[in-house]
């Protein structure tokens, strides 16, 4: 029996956990794929108080690190169903399941893929989804990273120091991401910038080795390159909670600033929640709110 089960070892679920233990709680962590979430696939860190600049690797073991010293439990099992037993939770996962008196759901978001009918076919040979991960793959070759957000040309900044060239594929001629990093990345030699352009077909034999970009006046250009980075922002997967829990029409977890779900004692904190700003600072925030609110239940 835990006092609190988090579901996700992002920053939001970590931070919960390392407020939650400092509070003398027994605390259980299930995490099913890596510790740290989103930001451990980030090349830089440049906008959270206190660091400077951090690799997203290296925020997310440090993380990962201060729970641990502090005895946090951490399983690395699917979460695939919450019971509400009323004065108890059941948690049920892939390998078993769990009693606890709090949840506290922390499950962040997933990759948007393209959409395109190819994209699923070279995922493996050419497609990716995390420049940290995949990037050095690419060492001396030509990529291109689609998608006008921090992600997208903070990745492509990353892999002009790795790759001979670097296409950055945008549909609007103006970035979303912040205004430093849209500078940055125009000064950059060997980044071309496409923009108001959308991939619309890849191609390759076994492996991708041309990207069929579309212009918004119809007119289509082949990019050859052997890598495309997909960066176009992320969705939510909370659809095994749906029985229970509150979900919007685009699947995030209906909660405000206080975490608290439309079932007591279940909590959702960070980019998995309804909110305006997901951002590191916002997902550490909810991870200390749901954390104090589920040790005061
Ligand atoms: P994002 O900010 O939502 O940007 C997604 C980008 O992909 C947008 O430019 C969007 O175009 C484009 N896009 C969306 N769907 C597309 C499609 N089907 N085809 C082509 N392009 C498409 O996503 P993100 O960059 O992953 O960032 C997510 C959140 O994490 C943001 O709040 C971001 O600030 C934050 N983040 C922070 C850091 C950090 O340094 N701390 C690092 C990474 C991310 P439009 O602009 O036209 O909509």
């Amino acid at each position: 029996m835990y006092d609190i089960i988090i579901i996700g070892a992002g920053c939001a679920g970590l931070t919960a956990a390392i407020y939650a233990s400092r509070a003398g709680k027994k605390v259980l962590i299930l995490e099913n794929e890596g510790i740290g979430g989103q930001i451990a696939t980030s090349p830089k860190v440049e906008n959270y108080p206190g660091f400077s600049s951090i690799s997203g690797m290296e925020f997310s073991d440090k993380l990962y690190e201060q729970a641990d010293a502090l005895g946090v439990s951490l399983e690395l099992d699917k979460a695939e169903k919450i019971i509400d037993n009323g004065y108890t939770k059941t948690v049920k996962t892939e390998y078993g399941e769990y009693e606890c008196r709090a949840v506290i759901i922390a499950t962040g978001v997933k990759h948007r893929h393209l959409g395109i009918d190819a994209e699923e076919r070279y995922i493996g040979k050419g497609v990716s989804y995390c420049a940290v991960c995949d990037g050095a793959f690419y060492k001396g070759k030509t990529v291109a990273v689609v998608g006008g957000g921090n992600s997208a040309v903070q990745s492509a900044i990353m892999l002009s120091g790795l790759c001979e060239k670097v296409y950055l594929i945008h549909r609007r001629d103006s970035f979303r991401c912040e205004a430093k990093l849209a500078e940055d990345v125009k000064a950059i030699n060997n980044i071309e910038l496409v923009l108001n352009s959308t991939v619309k077909n890849l191609e390759g034999e076994d492996k991708l080795s041309a990207i069929i970009v579309e212009n918004n006046d119809g007119s289509q250009t082949k990019l050859n390159a052997q890598g495309l980075f997909v960066l176009v922002g992320q969705v939510p997967e909370n659809s095994n909670f749906a029985d229970i829990i509150a979900l919007d029409e685009s699947g995030y977890i209906i909660a405000g600033e206080d975490c608290k779900t439309n079932v007591q004692s279940v909590f959702a904190a960070g980019d998995c929640r309804t909110k305006s700003i997901r951002q590191l600072t916002t997902a550490a925030a909810d991870g200390s709110v749901a954390a104090l609110a589920a040790c005061n239940i």
